[in-house]
């Protein structure tokens, strides 16, 4: 972090400056200019917020050099991590992995008909919401621990792994006892407490993009559950806003490389929930293929038109199928199994 004070900053200031980040374990170095004074502060700079130094009247300007994670930090971990679900492997070199379901989890039947259909099609594990996160109070919210049973049912029936969103601190239990990949959906991104509860869980935790968040927050968020002692962190781009209307979202897909640069995490790409449009989701499907992304996650309805939620993002099952059978050839393409 390098710190330069205003021009006239008195020496009591700059010996003040230097002692309080001595204090907190890192080493300061100051470069005296005729006018301006310049620190550099080399150590772990993590815990030292930019607006924190800034609140100093006598500081002109805060720089990080390096980024404020580490434990998702690439630096610090060169490898790839890989998450074992089950059998399957998720990032790396492993093959590009497939979740695909409804949205809403609608029943015993039709999500043991889903979980056959989306395993024919390709996928490696099924996806159902049973509490879902809606933007009008009067919506479906799901059928809570009755869908979460009706999933657990679909898993015995087909061996399909199963992926469901937690929102509520109070349903962790259920989740540890019976899903395979802890989703926390978009709208929850910044929810701090969620995310050190679930950073207590030893299941795999799917950290969807926040819709209004930048690549380096929701870093920061897998930070926050990878810091409470769960490393098994996958992270989801699934479209940001943007001022775009024609998509639901606008699907960020250079965050699938820069992830990469950046973190050692895998990353899906959800193409359904970033375009909002059954006719897109399959070239967007096959575009995060082509980026490098270790899976999608992808709803799936064999019939959309009632659905009881996201009915016009869903494929029907044939056309899943297609899309999954088009995306193992880019995955080959690109020297990648799937
Ligand atoms: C979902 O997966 O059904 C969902 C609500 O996704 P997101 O959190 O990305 O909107
Ligand atoms: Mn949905």
């Amino acid at each position: 972090m390098i710190i330069s004070t205003k021009k006239g900053t008195p020496q009591v200031e700059l010996d003040r400056i230097i002692d309080s980040f001595e204090k907190q374990g890192l080493s300061v170095t100051l470069i005296r200019g005729t006018d301006y004074n310049v620190f550099g502060l080399v150590g772990d700079t993590t815990k030292i917020a930019e607006k924190d130094v800034l609140a100093n009247p006598w500081v002109e300007n805060v720089t990080r050099v390096s980024a404020p994670y580490k434990r998702a930090n690439r630096l610090f971990h060169p490898d790839d991590t890989v998450i074992d679900v089950n059998g399957i492997k998720i990032g790396g070199k492993s093959p590009v992995v497939v979740m695909a379901g409804p949205c809403s989890v609608e029943g015993e039947d039709h999500i043991i008909k889903m979980a056959k259909l989306v395993k024919e099609g390709g996928a490696n594990f099924l996806r159902g919401g049973a509490y879902k996160p809606r933007t009008s109070p009067y919506s479906f919210q799901g059928l809570g621990t009755e869908g979460i049973m009706d999933m657990v049912k679909a898993r015995e029936v087909t061996g399909l792994p199963i992926v469901s969103e937690l929102m509520d601190e109070t349903h962790i239990d259920e989740f540890e006892e019976y899903v395979d990949i802890v989703q926390i959906g978009a709208r929850n991104m910044q929810n701090f407490q969620l995310l050190k509860a679930v950073g207590k869980m030893t299941k795999p935790i799917l950290l969807k993009r926040g819709f209004a968040n930048t690549i380096e927050e929701w870093i920061m968020s897998a930070e926050y559950i990878m810091a409470g002692g769960n490393e098994k962190v996958i992270l989801c781009e699934r479209g940001i806003r943007s001022f775009e209307k024609y998509t639901r979202n606008t699907l960020d897909l250079s965050a699938v490389p820069v992830i990469k640069e950046k973190t050692h995490l895998p990353v899906i790409v959800d193409p359904s929930h970033a375009t909002g449009d059954y006719k897109y989701v399959e070239s967007m499907a096959l575009a995060a293929v082509a980026a490098g992304a270790d899976g999608l996650e992808i709803e799936v309805h064999d019939n959309p038109q009632c659905a009881w939620s996201d009915g016009a993002q869903c494929l029907k099952p044939d056309k899943f199928a297609e899309t999954v059978a088009k995306c193992r050839k880019v995955a080959a393409a690109i020297g990648r199994d799937m």
